[in-house]
């Protein structure tokens, strides 16, 4: 081998290291992180995410997983076992509702929906085998905001976990390991990659005993994310910052453009002045507050459909956290499967349009949705 130094981390596209002798061999199991082995076990690349996501984290360590949904269920699996029960914050990604619901459950675990108004009060629901509860910094798609300080000194008196998925937030506006939070996971795929390009995950923990566990379930139930993933996430999370910035701003000048408009009934914006939890968000986004917006126009499907088909350039693309604007219909897509019921109860109705504000000039997102509103 010719004495290289790249400057960047090479993909590493292995699925197994190669030992001089039986000495090389001992070495790596005497200095775990030192070496390489097998790739589900660590690779370069994804170790290099962990590590990078675990410094804006602030965490004791990050494992790497193939999916924001592997990530939750690496970090359940961590804690909990047949017989134990977890309480979930009633406003949660769909996806985890399911696993929790559907799929923990048919391996003996229990769960409880905590319903938002009792959110900081879980003694009713809190039993002698409740191991963990689950809340979003930020919900999807109301961007209700989680007072992570409040809900971590609940779990502590509970003697509880609290794991916090950080996905809509990103460490740039908050770090729930420093207010208490026990585990925190991402869906990589969102912000922390950035680009729609790559399906990945994270956990972060705040104590070593949880890492280890977490490190333990990847690799056993085989979660590992491919090293071109986490090659391309690594690179994804370089601009984290100047996007979360640019997402931001974008975010709160379009919110404010909605909020005037006449065809809009309602805009949900943690920025606004008017969003229940604006200063909770402003302290704990360090005064930034992220891309994602919803906003109703009239309940009118035809309506709606018009306002898709009029606008010149943002695909409807159910995900979130490109570079590029995307719109998705929470009614049709994320919360399809709830009852009518549950859906009106939330307020999510056939004219609730949800923006992933991109990193765009703002004049020409303003723009487009000036031509898109003129349709509705
Ligand atoms: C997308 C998402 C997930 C699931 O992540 P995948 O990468 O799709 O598996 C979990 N939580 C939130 C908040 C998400 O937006």
């Amino acid at each position: 081998m010719p004495d290289i130094h790249p400057k960047t981390t090479p993909i590493y596209q292995t699925s197994v290291f190669a030992f001089d002798d039986l000495d090389a061999l001992e070495l790596y199991f005497e200095q775990p992180g030192q070496n390489y082995m097998y790739t589900r076990y660590g690779n370069p690349n994804t170790d290099e995410l962990a590590r990078e996501v675990n410094k804006l984290e602030g965490g004791a360590g990050g494992v790497v997983t193939s999916s924001g949904m592997s990530a939750i269920l690496a970090a359940v699996l961590a804690v909990c076992k047949a017989g134990d029960h977890v309480l979930c914050a009633e406003e949660i990604y769909g996806g985890s509702a399911a696993l929790l619901s559907q799929e923990l459950t048919r391996i003996g675990m229990e769960v409880t929906y905590v319903p938002t108004a009792d959110t900081y009060n879980l003694q009713q629901y809190t039993r002698p085998n409740t191991r963990l509860m689950l809340a979003e910094t930020m919900s999807n798609p109301l961007l209700q905001v989680l007072d992570i300080a409040k809900l971590a000194k609940e779990t502590r008196k509970q003697s509880i976990k609290l794991v916090i998925d950080n996905t809509f937030a990103t460490p740039i506006l908050t770090k729930p390991l420093a207010l208490g939070a026990d585990i925190v996971i991402h869906s990589v795929t969102k912000y922390l990659s950035g680009h729609s390009d790559v399906t990945a995950g994270v956990v972060v923990c705040r104590e070593q005993e949880d890492l280890q566990r977490v490190q333990t379930v990847m690799k056993v139930y085989g979660l590992n994310l491919s090293p071109f993933e986490g090659w391309l996430a690594a690179r994804g999370l370089k601009t984290l910052r100047l996007r979360m910035k640019q997402h931001s701003s974008n975010g709160l000048q379009l919110a404010q453009y909605l909020q005037q408009h006449p065809k809009v009934e309602k805009v949900w914006y943690p920025g606004l002045a008017e969003h229940p939890q604006h200063e909770l968000a402003k302290e704990q986004g360090q005064g930034l507050f992220g891309g994602m917006l919803s906003f109703r126009v009239k309940d009118d499907t035809a309506a709606v459909n018009r306002f898709m088909r009029a606008l010149p350039s943002i695909p409807f693309a159910p995900s979130l956290a490109g570079v590029n604007t995307s719109i998705s219909h929470p009614l049709g897509t994320s919360h399809r499967s709830l009852s009518a019921e549950q859906q009106q109860k939330l307020g999510i109705t056939v004219g609730v349009i949800r923006f992933s504000v991109g990193i765009e000039e703002p004049e020409e997102l303003i723009a487009e949705l000036e031509t898109a509103l003129a349709a509705v």
